[in-house]
């Protein structure tokens, strides 16, 4: 069985559609693969319709989240699989995190312009294409404007990493969990130790969301080291937490191949068990 639990689509910062990404699941060999955009549902309906018989879809999205417990404020992002995606309260978060998103890119705009960067709105929106817009859309503004000549140079901290960074109005992590949990889906923290991409939070923070609801841990990701791989593990074998891997593929947004890290049977079928929102999508 070949399992990987986090994957994006056009229905937010991939490159691939909804139906293009399920028949590069089957391409790549999968058994199981979710979709999991950046807080938004939309890619689930087309991404169902194509599904190829062989693969096990599992409907998720990846939930942009913030930690208040340090000043400033720590981003971290929640994988919430099989959840309602009806349950109104999840949806009015979902929207409200959208709509943040949408203002921060207008604002990054309006910053690069200012400095004299030949970049508008009008082309950063369409790159999104109506999906959840996000910096790798900024980033191909600038990488058309001859700035930078791919999307890790656009998040240095020149560009988007740092100087350009600018925040959105997060969900407070507990607050995620209880509202993924209310819905009947299954909260996983996604790459918690990917240093590279800003501050990360202490195990600490993981203990107490593991008390508040938290059922896994993304621990093999491309952004983790071998030892961040090892430590994420021994965390979760303490607090009884489960262990996924997962590609976290972007299309060519990103180098990472589907199936690149997978998820064991046992840790996905805990998964499916514990989720009471919608079901996993064939065979
Ligand atoms: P946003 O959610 O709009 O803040 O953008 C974060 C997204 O940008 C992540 O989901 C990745 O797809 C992408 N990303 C973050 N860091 C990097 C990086 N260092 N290089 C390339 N892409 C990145
Ligand atoms: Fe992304
Ligand atoms: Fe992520
Ligand atoms: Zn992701």
């Amino acid at each position: 069985m070949r399992i990987d639990l986090h994957a994006h689509s056009t229905a937010s910062d991939g490159t691939l559609t909804p139906a293009g990404l399920v028949a590069a699941g089957a391409e790549a060999g999968l058994d199981v693969l979710a979709i999991t955009d950046h807080d938004t549902t939309a890619g689930w309906a087309p991404a169902g319709e194509a599904r190829p018989a062989g693969l096990a879809l599992v409907r998720g999205a990846e939930l942009s989240c913030r930690w208040y417990g340090r000043s400033p404020a720590i981003p971290l992002h929640l994988l919430a699989y099989l959840f309602d995606p009806t349950a109104p309260a999840l949806v009015a978060e979902l929207a409200r995190v959208r709509g943040s998103r949408e203002e921060r890119a207008r604002r990054t705009v309006e910053r690069l312009r200012a400095d004299g960067v030949d970049v508008t709105w009008d082309e950063v929106r369409g790159y999104a294409a109506g999906g959840t817009v996000g910096r790798p859309h900024v980033a191909l503004a600038l990488i058309r404007a001859g700035l930078v000549a791919d999307t890790d140079e656009a998040f240095e901290d020149r560009w988007l990493g740092e100087r350009y960074r600018l925040p959105k109005e997060d969900t407070d992590v507990f607050a995620a969990v209880r509202l993924v949990r209310e819905a009947g889906g299954v909260p996983v923290f996604a790459h918690p130790r990917a240093t590279k991409r800003g501050t990360v939070v202490p195990d600490s923070l993981i203990v107490e969301l593991a008390a508040a609801g938290l059922f896994g841990l993304e621990a093999d990701h491309e952004a983790h080291s071998p030892a961040e791989r090892e430590h994420v593990r021994g965390l979760a074998a303490e607090l009884g937490l489960v262990v996924t891997g997962s590609s976290d593929f972007h299309g060519s947004h990103k180098q990472v191949k589907l199936g690149a890290f997978t998820t064991e049977p046992a840790a996905f079928e805990a998964i499916v068990a514990a989720a009471s929102g919608v079901p996993v999508l064939g065979p």
